[in-house]
């Protein structure tokens, strides 16, 4: 789970799904209510969201998959992915270029 860059408080993986779902850029610190930012890693592995949900449709031109299971692949991809990413965020109090 991501820690504040300024205070060092661990946030929840409530606070985190709930700060990653704004529209800000910035992610507020529930406890000193610094503004932090993704460190450019982090930002990197967001970066790859789009291409792994992509996955089943590449797998779909050599397996000739059925539409439940090109569509059930991709919502497993997003859900896991979800669950996974909020813990491998890190943050800093500087606004960082992702490259
Ligand atoms: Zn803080």
């Amino acid at each position: 789970m991501p820690v504040c860059a300024t205070c060092c408080h661990q946030w929840s993986f409530k606070e985190t799904m709930r700060a990653m779902y704004t529209l800000k850029p910035s992610m507020t610190c529930p406890n000193c209510r610094q503004e932090q930012h993704l460190t450019s890693v982090s930002r990197k592995r967001g970066a790859y969201m789009p291409f792994l949900i992509l996955i089943p449709m590449l797998l779909n031109a050599f397996f000739d998959l059925n539409w439940l299971t090109l569509f059930g692949g991709m919502a497993l991809i997003a859900a896991v992915f979800h669950l996974i990413y909020p813990q491998l965020i890190e943050l800093t109090d500087k606004e960082e270029p992702i490259w």
